[in-house]
């Protein structure tokens, strides 16, 4: 399989999901995870149009970023530290992963520093497992509103991880909850955020999460597999 016809079947399958939904394929916006995948493949997956790309680690993605010859996005979606919040407003083009108010905090000051506004995504723990980052359902609004008020960050919606389960339909769950906990938060009018995106479904559940309202799959695996 090449990177070409994965992608190829891969539009399809987002294709027929949608359809499924009753939704328009061209609301759900694909964020190609390339963790562990080297600057040539990436480059390959850009030139099949590839458009945004997302990494969970710092580091990597800035080295990447300064060996890439072509113009994407950049999406953090792994655990973010404060430490590294420098690194990652030079790198990253939003941050999907933002879930505890010292690395938002530090975001706000780069940002401010570095004179730009950085679109976030709220992480949110939809499964219950402990080992899983992310706010609590309960504790969103609150959260949110603490991000809200910082002026460099523009909170654009949630971000979810279900659990890693064979039957993508146990992850069904995770996903409604999310979408519930975004129309719940949309309808508080939260001053300085916005519940549009909801980045939810990876390889191995993507469909399900497009039944459910996902408008941005995170998808690894199912690009690069050979
Ligand atoms: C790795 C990763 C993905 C992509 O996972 P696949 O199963 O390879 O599609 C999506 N989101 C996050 C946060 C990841 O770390």
């Amino acid at each position: 399989m090449s990177i070409k016809s994965n992608l190829l079947r891969l539009h399809e399958r987002i294709g027929q999901a949608a359809e499924r939904a009753r939704r328009a394929p061209a609301d759900i916006s694909l964020v190609v995870v390339t963790k562990t995948v080297g600057a040539e493949k990436i480059r390959e997956a850009i030139d099949c149009g590839v458009s945004v790309i997302g990494e969970n680690r710092v580091h990597e993605a800035a080295a990447k970023h300064t060996e890439m010859d072509r113009s994407v996005e950049w999406h953090m979606v792994g655990h973010l530290q404060s430490r590294k919040a420098k690194q990652a407003v030079e790198v990253f083009d939003m941050v999907q992963s933002v879930e505890s108010i010292s690395t938002a905090r530090a975001l706000q000051k780069r940002c401010s520093e570095a004179g730009r506004v950085m679109p976030a995504l709220i992480e949110v723990n939809t499964s219950g497992e402990e080992q899983k980052y992310g706010v609590s359902p309960e504790e969103a609004e609150p959260f949110i509103m603490e991000v809200a008020s910082m002026h460099n960050l523009r909170v654009e919606g949630l971000m979810t991880m279900a659990a890693f389960v064979p039957d993508p339909e146990e992850a069904r769950s995770s996903f409604r909850l999310l979408r519930e906990l975004a129309e719940t938060l949309r309808g508080k009018r939260i001053d300085g955020a916005s519940f549009d995106t909801l980045s939810m479904g990876m390889s191995n559940d993507f469909e399900v999460a497009i039944e459910e309202g996902s408008t941005m799959i995170r998808i690894g695996t199912a690009v690069f597999a050979e």
